[in-house]
């Protein structure tokens, strides 16, 4: 059973330090790989099905959460305003009214519907010192947010095309979806809007759901408080739970910032937002993974993807070729040379490492190198150029296999 606080340390995944604060994680260089590798693949991802990125800035002032209802509805979650200047300035808890305003910019014909602007940005929350720990409740957020403007007859697709989305990035990433749930407002008055919009919203993402042919339970209270959505659950080692990606219906905020588009009427009309987000906080994603995988990451995102091995210093400038070469290719291999121990030693050291290339006095003769694999299959001595050849083709793929084939022992 791993627990990434522990492990995600160890690794040199994440650390904190009293002087920077409760919930507020920094990343050293493995994990900040970690997370690079993984923001990288969403940004690309979501340039792949139509979403264009924007940056928008973290603080915001008071006003503009006013408008969007977080400050009435969300303040318990929020820091407290700073005074700048005569000017109340809050560190932002979402990114959604940011979003509507870079879409009110300039004006919207329905012919470019939908907009999808996504963004991999920061938020904060007001965690008390007490739930804090890891990366899973923090109070400095990386969000991997988008919010699509849309038609009410797009809304269901874009919501369709945000669950698949969602599908394919826990397949690259190796997630399995414990189940969808269909979060629904509860009683009290902590929800914006009226019943109607909310039935309207429900309606959509029920049909979606049901669209998709996947099993999904509703969950009343569990609503953000301007509309519905669906959470998609995941549940690690020790049975969890934990929200990771969301997809939500507003008719609120359009409202409250006043959008529109022009119609095929040349009248103004109003957009709906689907917020949605694929792997949702990459805290999370990363504290997720940690405990799913104990470090193993998939190739494709592991921080070190090859250790090269040389028997001894002798096969030095052979391995420092093949650094090389791995670099060129475009991995992240490194060298555990003699004065890391012996080559036992070294192998289990490096025992998260998907690739092990370890090269022998026969090996460097003809320019080979003999694989281990993560999972302690062993390859016959191979070429080295085509070893990196291989495992780059599977990691430019994101394959979570880590050879193509027979690796025979
Ligand atoms: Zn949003």
């Amino acid at each position: 059973m791993f627990d990434h606080r522990k492990l995600g340390r160890e690794l040199g995944l994440f650390g904190t330090d009293p002087l920077i604060g409760a919930g507020l994680p920094y990343w050293p260089p493995d994990g900040a790989i970690v997370r690079h590798t993984l923001e990288e693949y969403i940004r690309d991802a979501e340039c792949r099905a139509g979403y264009q990125h924007v940056y928008s800035p973290v603080l915001a002032k008071r006003e503009l959460y006013e408008i969007s209802g977080h400050w009435s509805h969300y303040h318990d979650d929020m820091f407290p305003a700073m005074d700048v200047g005569g000017e109340q300035i809050v560190l932002r808890p979402s990114l959604c009214p940011h979003h509507a305003l870079v879409y009110r910019s300039r004006a919207h014909s329905y012919r470019e519907l939908p907009v999808r602007l996504a963004e991999l940005g920061g938020m904060f929350r007001s965690e008390l010192s007490g739930v804090l720990g890891g990366l899973t409740r923090v109070r400095a957020i990386q969000l991997n947010d988008a919010h699509i403007f849309c038609t009410l007859d797009q809304v269901a697709d874009e919501a369709s095309a945000a669950l698949a989305m969602i599908r394919r990035a826990y397949a690259d990433l190796g997630i399995r979806q414990a189940r969808y749930r269909l979060s629904l407002p509860g009683a009290g008055g902590k929800y914006v809007g009226s019943a109607d919009m909310w039935q309207r919203a429900t309606a959509v993402l029920t049909d979606v759901l049901d669209r998709c042919g996947v099993a999904y339970e509703a969950a009343e209270g569990e609503a953000a408080f301007y509309g519905p959505k669906i959470d998609v659950q995941v549940t690690d080692n020790a049975g969890r739970e934990a929200t990771l990606s969301t997809v939500q219906v507003d008719f609120h905020q359009p409202e409250r910032f006043d959008l529109s588009y022009i119609g095929a009427d040349g009248a103004r009309h109003r957009p709906v937002m689907v917020h949605r987000s694929v792997i949702g906080s990459v805290e999370r994603a990363v504290a997720h993974l940690i405990e799913l995988q104990g470090g193993a990451f998939p190739a494709w995102l592991a921080p070190t993807q090859m250790v090269i091995l040389p028997v001894s210093d002798a096969q030095m400038p052979q391995a420092s070729a093949l650094l090389r070469q791995g670099i060129d290719q475009g991995l992240r291999p490194q060298i555990a040379g003699q004065e890391h121990g012996s080559l036992g030693a070294r192998i289990r050291a490096a025992r998260l490492v998907p690739y092990q290339a370890v090269i022998g006095a026969k090996e460097a003769a003809d320019e080979r190198v003999a694989l281990r694999l993560r999972d302690g299959r062993r390859l016959d001595a191979l070429p080295a150029a085509d070893a990196l050849a291989r495992i780059a083709t599977l990691i430019g793929a994101r394959s979570t296999k880590l050879w193509d084939g027979d690796a025979r022992a």
